[in-house]
């Protein structure tokens, strides 16, 4: 089993490397961060957060599943569509949520467009009626996360460990249930769905200064090419999160020092490198938000724990985005450039 598997892995990669897909990520941040960037936009829609919120209480009341589990879901769900657009197109209005036509109608039943609730469970689908119309549809919303829900249900559902073996049962992958687990604790955390602000990862206003240098061989960040931006400043000065996330990775790293990672909503991983020391509040599993302290610039790495000084002392900051079978990533310059002027206008209209 184990060559083809990666064989295919091999494949996979090679054809994301002809068909360009590495630069997807860059369009799809400023797209992610477009709509809530502009609550006040004269659009006429109805703020899609705003529907999504209703669907998730609406199906908690239906099933007794938080919103937040389900909330968590159906993001997973979408970093995955947004990530493979492509093979994931989108089915409802506003949920993530895909299933495909097999999974839906059931991998036996001759009619694969199949939408009869009784015929569907006879196969073995996981489609369901969630609207109450008499038919489960695949491009509506709530028949769509009804449906994962029901499947969910199956064992139990309502506590953590159900939901957690649940999650297990529907998607054979560690990493899928991490995932949902960690957006599930974020959405909990704040009680909200819009958590899309951003922050410099160092005060603006202190005394620091970095460039572009993607792909630079001669970056200090460990790998033979560079995959971040080094952000050069004093010891002591605050590294602060650019996100609202939750701390995955903590601890030392020969090249990196000490170093944090934090995964955000649109399943991005943020990495900060070369610390001098954490923040004492911050430990894995920690919900963090915009602008909060996680540790101090250092110059940490390049040796055995406690190693430093062989460079001097930097942020190096790298974000990476999961795509189901490797991390890619991407360069975060236009990103910190975006966040620091937000910052500095801010911080002007405050004086
Ligand atoms: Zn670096």
């Amino acid at each position: 089993m184990k060559p083809t598997i990666s064989i295919i892995t091999a494949a996979v990669v090679a054809s994301m490397l002809m068909t360009g897909q590495l630069c997807y990520a860059d369009r799809n941040v400023s797209k992610a961060e477009a709509e809530p960037a502009n609550p006040q936009s004269s659009d006429v829609d109805i703020d899609p957060m705003v529907s999504r919120q209703q669907l998730y209480d609406r199906l908690s009341v239906m099933t007794g599943i938080p919103w937040y589990r389900l909330a968590a879901v159906d993001q997973y769900e979408r970093t995955l569509s947004k990530a493979r657009p492509k093979a994931r197109p989108q089915l409802g209005s506003v949920v993530g949520v895909f299933i495909d036509e097999e999974l839906w109608a059931g991998a036996l039943n001759p009619d694969p467009t199949d939408n009869i609730p009784a015929s569907i469970q006879w196969f073995n689908g996981v489609g369901r009626d969630g609207d109450g119309d008499g038919f489960a549809d695949r491009s509506s919303d709530l028949d769509l996360l009804y449906s994962v829900a029901t499947r969910f249900l199956q064992y139990g559902g309502s506590t953590e460990d159900d939901f957690s073996i649940g999650l297990w049962e529907y998607y054979h992958n560690s990493r899928a249930v991490q995932r949902i687990q960690q957006f599930s604790s974020i959405y909990a955390a704040f009680g909200r769905l819009d958590l899309y602000d951003h922050a410099f990862p160092v005060p603006v206003g202190t005394n620091y200064s970095y460039k572009s240098t993607w792909g630079n061989a001669r970056g200090w960040g460990g790998r033979r090419t560079h995959e971040g931006t080094d952000i050069f400043a004093n010891y002591g000065i605050p590294v602060r999160s650019t996100c609202f996330g939750v701390v995955e990775v903590k601890g030392w790293n020969p090249y990196g020092g000490w170093r944090i990672g934090i995964r955000d909503l649109n399943n991005y991983y943020h990495y900060y490198a070369h610390l001098s020391g954490f923040d004492k509040t911050v430990g894995i599993g920690t919900i963090v938000k915009p602008g909060q302290t996680i540790g101090w610039v250092g110059s940490s790495g390049y040796g055995k724990p406690g190693t430093q000084g062989k460079f001097p002392p930097h942020l190096h900051y790298g974000v990476y985005r999961d795509r189901g079978l490797i991390e890619w990533a991407f360069d975060p310059y236009p990103l910190l450039r975006r966040w620091e002027q937000d910052e500095r206008r801010k911080l002007k209209s405050n004086h």
